[in-house]
């Protein structure tokens, strides 16, 4: 049997498993590649809410169930092999290099994730999940703060959008920037603004500040907080912190390769997930545009592996359009 894979899929998080499955049920030779273990960011997850299907999982439980379906069609997994670059040959194929091994595809999908950008404190690790009190997504973990008093910490769009879906849970939300100006977009500040300045907004702003330390014995109990402009340092209680400092993609190895944007995402057409070499796809949240949410992952896993699937039957689909208005070479 020929070492040659039809596929490899770079990650092993929701989209690369989802990836996975469609490939390997396709019946193509499927590698899957993890640095790490199984899972991404989702394995650190106690209780997912809104993946449907699912009232609530656990994500290390529906990471096994995702790998377990994958692995029951065929698809191989290789975990701690971490990929140092890509290569495309003269035969087309795609020579993938690892620290210890090399593997050759037909295609390959990245799906190596991003990871949430720290502020380095103390207590951020030691609370990390949502039953901590620390969390880095809103959309994920707002409902679990119902009635609670929250901090929220960044400018950015993030920051904004899920500042406000977490207000509608708390009882009181407290956005910390580090800065007067917002970074995020005019429309969302104008929003953000209006609903602090509503009468008895639960939203508070505390500007022109940074967090030095998240403290409590088991779960977070306070922020401690620090003026920039005055040096005074406070403690605000709390029962828990979002932090929305930026996300940064795990595209390291990619640059000089592929085309990335400043911050690092992996540029690609939208629509059908491609990159700008030909048999390279991309999926989830390491390529631009991602929603960041586990259901869309999955779907972006889906859908690279359909267009595997067109580009294995005829790699000359590669310079397909996807319509009139987007001709190959745009993205
Ligand atoms: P971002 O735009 O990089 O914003 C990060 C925010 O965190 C900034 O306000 C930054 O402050 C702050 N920050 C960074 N490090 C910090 C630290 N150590 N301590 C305190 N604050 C810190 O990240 P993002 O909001 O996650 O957005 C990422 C990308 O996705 C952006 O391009 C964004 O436009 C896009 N996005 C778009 C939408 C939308 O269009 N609806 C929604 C979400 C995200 P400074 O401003 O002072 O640097």
């Amino acid at each position: 049997m020929s070492d040659i894979y039809d596929s490899i899929i770079i990650g092993a998080g929701p989209a690369g498993l989802a990836a996975a499955l469609y490939n390997a049920r396709d019946r193509f030779k499927t590698l899957i590649l993890e640095k790490f273990y199984p899972g991404g960011q989702i394995i650190n997850t106690d209780r997912i809410e809104n993946f449907p299907g699912f009232e609530s999982i656990a994500g290390a439980d529906l990471v096994e169930k995702m790998k377990a379906q994958a692995e029951n069609f065929g698809a191989e997994l290789k975990v701690s092999q971490e990929v140092k670059s890509l290569e495309k040959l003269p035969d087309g194929n795609i020579r993938i290099n690892c620290a210890k091994e090399n593997f050759t595809a037909r295609s390959v999908i990245i799906a190596c994730g991003s990871d949430y950008r720290k502020l380095g404190i103390p207590g951020e690790e030691e609370f990390r999940n949502a039953g901590a009190g620390v969390s880095y997504c809103g959309t994920c973990d707002g409902p679990f703060f119902k009635g609670k008093t929250v901090v929220a910490i960044g400018g950015g769009n993030t920051a904004i959008e899920e500042a406000l879906h977490v207000a509608k849970f708390a009882a009181q939300l407290t956005l910390v920037h580090r800065r007067q100006e917002f970074r995020a977009t005019k429309v969302l500040t104008e929003e953000l603004m209006q609903k602090v300045n509503e009468p008895h907004s639960n939203i508070k702003l505390k500007l022109d500040n940074i967090p030095l330390a998240i403290g409590g014995s088991t779960k977070v109990e306070n922020i401690k907080l620090k003026n920039v402009k005055t040096n005074k340092e406070e403690q605000l209680p709390c029962d828990g912190v979002f932090i929305f400092v930026g996300m940064i993609p795990n595209t390291a190895f990619l640059k000089g390769f592929l085309d990335l944007t400043e911050a690092g995402f992996i540029k690609c057409d939208v629509g059908y997930l491609r990159t700008k070499v030909p048999g390279i796809f991309t999926a989830g949240d390491c390529r631009i545009g991602a929603a960041m949410q586990l259901a869309t992952a999955v779907g972006d896993g889906v859908n690279a592996a359909m267009m595997t699937k067109q580009y294995l039957r005829d790699p000359k689909w590669w310079n397909m359009p996807i319509s009139d208005s987007l001709a190959p070479g745009q993205w």
